[in-house]
């Protein structure tokens, strides 16, 4: 039987880094959690490490259908969403050009249109009880420079989709966008340009913070009265400077 009390999360890509962190800190602050991405296996591990307040549900963001087979499962399963956190993505660093046009475009389909898609198709259970839709943009989304001309325009596209969200839902649902710097993840582990991978993994190994810092952030958001909203949080490790 669903418990109609707990509040529930949704995180997409809960398999590593930010979202595993994420699921960590809600689930220390009382929330039940959903796991939601493509590998199952991390996603079980972690539903076991976090006992039963937690369940995996393999869905791939860019993939729709399992979404809404996911958003099932959780209604049937769980009765309610309270937060939803769109932080599945991929940052394919490298210089734009007809070689990369295939990371462009998955970084558009995953960063960009797989966060539409899962709040489309969750929204309805968000707006059962109010809730909190959570964005993970990045610095990227307000800092374009060589190299992340597509990333950035997938956090940049956040942040304007997110700022019309934020007028288009209140006061029902806060939404509130993430935007970190530098955080030590798998993120850097799938830019296939070897240069700016070298370059990249230098830069984050001299300063990244962790994703249990940004963790840590977002619980504090979606745990302020609802009378209160932080709309944009920008954060970067003390040493970033751009
Ligand atoms: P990770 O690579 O550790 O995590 C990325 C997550 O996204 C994984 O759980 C992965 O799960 C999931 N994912 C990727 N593609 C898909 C897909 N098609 N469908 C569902 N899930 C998918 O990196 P981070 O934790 O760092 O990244 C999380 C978010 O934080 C991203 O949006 C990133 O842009 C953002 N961010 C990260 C920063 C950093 O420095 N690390 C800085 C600023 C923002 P799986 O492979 O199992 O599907």
């Amino acid at each position: 039987m669903p418990d109609h009390d707990t509040p529930v999360a949704v995180i997409t890509g809960a398999s590593s880094g930010i979202g595993a962190a994420t699921a960590r800190a809600l689930v220390a602050h009382g929330y039940r959690v959903v796991l939601l991405g493509r590998r199952v296996e991390r996603l079980q591990q972690l539903a076991d490490e976090l006992g039963p307040s937690a369940v995996a549900i393999a869905a791939d963001v860019t993939d729709r259908d399992a979404l809404v087979a996911a958003a099932d499962h959780v209604r049937r399963d769980l009765g309610r969403v309270d937060v939803l956190v769109n932080n599945a993505g991929v940052m394919l660093l490298g210089p734009f050009g007809t070689e990369q046009r295939q990371e462009a475009r998955r970084m558009v389909e995953v960063n960009l249109l797989g966060a539409m898609t899962a709040t489309e198709v969750f929204l309805p259970q968000l707006h059962d009880g109010g809730g909190d839709l959570v964005n993970i943009s990045s610095v990227a989304g307000r800092t374009a420079r060589a190299g992340n001309a597509a990333y950035a325009a997938t956090k940049w596209g956040m942040n304007g989709w997110s700022e019309a969200l934020r007028q288009e839902l209140q006061p029902d649902i806060r939404v509130t966008v993430i935007e970190p710097g530098a955080v030590a993840t798998e993120l850097t582990d799938h830019i296939t340009d070897p240069d700016v991978k070298q370059n990249t993994e230098q830069f984050y190994a001299q300063l990244a913070i962790t994703a249990d810092d940004v963790a840590d952030v977002i619980a504090f958001a979606v745990t302020r009265p609802r009378r209160l909203t932080l709309n944009e949080i920008l954060l970067r490790p003390t040493a970033q400077p751009g």
